[in-house]
């Protein structure tokens, strides 16, 4: 089974529309949602999708078709182990749990195949130990 982890822009017409699940239904995936945002600019969702290679493919098509903007989520944010106090910021704020802390040194960990390359540590990170590139890798 392959996985892809995808950003998808949706206009403000789009935002109600049923593209997600008619996707995940025709081609069935198994779709899980790691975040969502909807203002008045559109929508953005950052999910998981799970299946065969070709039906991923399939799906990525089927939303481009359906005018959706699809990216990539690139899976790398990197820590300055230098600069990082070990203030568990990140632990709190990551909605992935990419961070734990380790209660043998009270040191923290990361996981970086947890991380869905959100970016909210690398904002929240008072030492400024974190840097993350675009949120996007490529159009896929
Ligand atoms: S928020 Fe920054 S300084 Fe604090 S534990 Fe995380 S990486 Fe280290
Ligand atoms: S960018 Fe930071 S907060 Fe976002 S998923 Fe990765 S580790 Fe977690």
């Amino acid at each position: 089974m392959a996985e892809k982890k995808l950003i998808l822009t949706f206009s403000p017409d789009q935002v109600d529309s049923p593209l997600t699940f008619r996707m995940a239904k025709d081609y069935d995936l198994d779709i899980s949602i790691l975040r969502a945002e909807v203002n008045e600019r559109g929508g953005k969702l950052i999910l998981s999708l799970k299946g065969t290679e070709d039906s991923i493919l399939k799906a990525i098509a089927f939303l481009e078709d359906n005018k959706v903007q699809v990216g990539e989520v690139a899976r790398f944010v990197i820590r300055d182990e230098s600069r990082c106090t070990d203030c568990s910021m990140c632990i709190s704020i990551c909605p992935v749990r990419a961070y734990k802390l380790n209660k043998a040194s009270w040191k923290v960990q990361f996981e970086q195949e947890r991380c869905i390359a959100c970016g909210m540590c690398v904002d929240a990170c008072p030492a400024m130990a974190l840097e993350c590139g675009n949120h996007l890798t490529q159009t896929v």
